[in-house]
């Protein structure tokens, strides 16, 4: 009998404590996407491609809703501890907090990497008696939420080819987090055939609305994606020239600065469709094998993006756009309103192309003072992120 009242009186005092526990210190109650929660709360999210701090933090106060005494406050929230850029993999504590400073909800965010890379490409090849067959001879394309370097943990099980006949193998991609993705492939060993061509692995950006995306080479857009707030953009040459909205918003902020310093600057390429880029790579390609190292393949040019524009003192590109009055004035201030020169000189290893001045990318004022003042490109950014995410 005892029991069963000391069982009852515990039972009070735990629905006591959830109650106490669920109660808001501040008296204001708060909902995630509809139920009330305490105000220390833990999220798990996964991250998605491009994934900046802003847009997290858009998206919680999205679901979140704070009521005072029946009325809405969400409005005067906002949240404090995210920082800028991408966000990292792992713990971010983030405050949100009202007008007066005082802190509502106490939110812990995990995020996590748990989707798995994708992996397409050609599943038959051929290859003559006795040449080797490896990981470079293979076509890929791959895709993975958090990796864009993921290409470079492409592995191939072992392809006999000392005697003609049919071979399986297995082909292996796993990203920073450890998800893997593997595809099986058929090798058509033939004492008639070559050595098996090098193929051709890239990587796909499936978010290509990133601001700060990475496009090269190996890092291409989907086929068929085209920017969809292309507006026109002011500059003191002539041509109509086109940029996505909030790059055109920066440019004419930039614009408006050098017209202060009496700076003038011609716009000489913009925005290019798939098609465009398609033709003028042909073009070069036609007359120069090595057109590569100065003209974009289709998919990989930035001016695809519709956040990059060729700049020029008059009506054509110039190696020493940086000595003259216009390059020296965008050399120190471009990054302040979020430009950056992308091919700079000494980093061509990195990029990959010549030494472009004239050649200027969007990619948002936080992520361009970060590369400025580190002296960085976007590959290297990229890099040490991915170097960051595996420690
Ligand atoms: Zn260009």
């Amino acid at each position: 009998m005892r029991k069963g009242i000391i069982a009852a009186l515990a039972g009070i005092v735990l629905v006591l404590a959830v109650l106490f526990a669920l109660r808001s210190t501040t008296g204001v109650e708060i909902r995630l996407d509809g139920s009330v929660i305490s105000d220390t709360y833990e999220e798990t999210m996964e991250y998605t491609q491009g994934m900046t701090y802003d847009a997290l933090e858009e998206q919680l106060l999205s679901r979140v809703q704070f009521i005072e005494d029946g009325t809405d406050i969400t409005a005067e929230v906002r949240v404090r501890g995210s920082q800028e850029g991408l966000v990292s993999l792992g713990t971010h504590e983030l405050e949100f907090v009202r007008s007066d400073d005082s802190v509502l909800l106490h939110l812990r965010v995990v995020i996590t990497d748990t989707t798995p890379p994708t992996l397409q490409g050609t599943a038959s090849y051929t290859a003559g008696t006795g040449t080797s067959f490896k990981a470079e001879n293979l076509d890929l394309q791959v895709y993975d939420n958090y990796d864009i370097y993921v290409l470079d943990s492409v592995q191939l099980s072992e392809v006999d080819t000392s005697r003609p006949g049919t071979q399986q193998a297995t082909v292996t991609i796993s990203d920073q987090s450890g998800n893997t993705a593997s595809m099986d492939i058929e090798v058509f060993v033939r004492d008639d055939a070559e050595e098996a061509p090098i193929g051709t692995q890239v990587f796909i950006q499936e978010e290509p609305d990133d601001l700060t995306l990475l496009l090269n080479a190996t890092h291409q857009l989907p086929d068929g994606w085209e920017p969809t707030d292309l507006e026109s953009v002011t500059h003191d040459g002539e041509g109509t020239h086109y940029l996505r909205k909030e790059a055109a918003d920066a440019w004419q902020k930039l614009y408006e600065a050098a017209k202060e310093a009496d700076i003038s600057i011609n716009v000489v390429s913009s925005f290019r469709t798939q098609s465009y880029q398609e033709n003028l790579f042909n073009s070069y390609l036609a007359v120069d094998p090595d057109a590569a190292t100065y003209s974009a393949a289709p998919r990989t040019s930035e001016h695809e993006l519709g956040l990059t524009l060729d700049i020029s003192y008059d009506h054509e590109l110039h190696d020493d756009l940086q000595t003259s009055a216009l390059g020296r004035w965008m050399s120190e201030n471009s990054y302040r309103y979020g430009w950056i020169v992308r091919y700079p000189q000494g980093k061509e290893d990195v990029t990959q192309y010549i030494y472009e001045p004239w050649h200027y990318r969007y990619v948002g004022v936080p992520l361009a003072t970060y590369l400025h003042a580190n002296d960085l490109t976007l590959e290297e950014y990229y890099a040490q992120r991915s170097e960051e995410a595996s420690r």
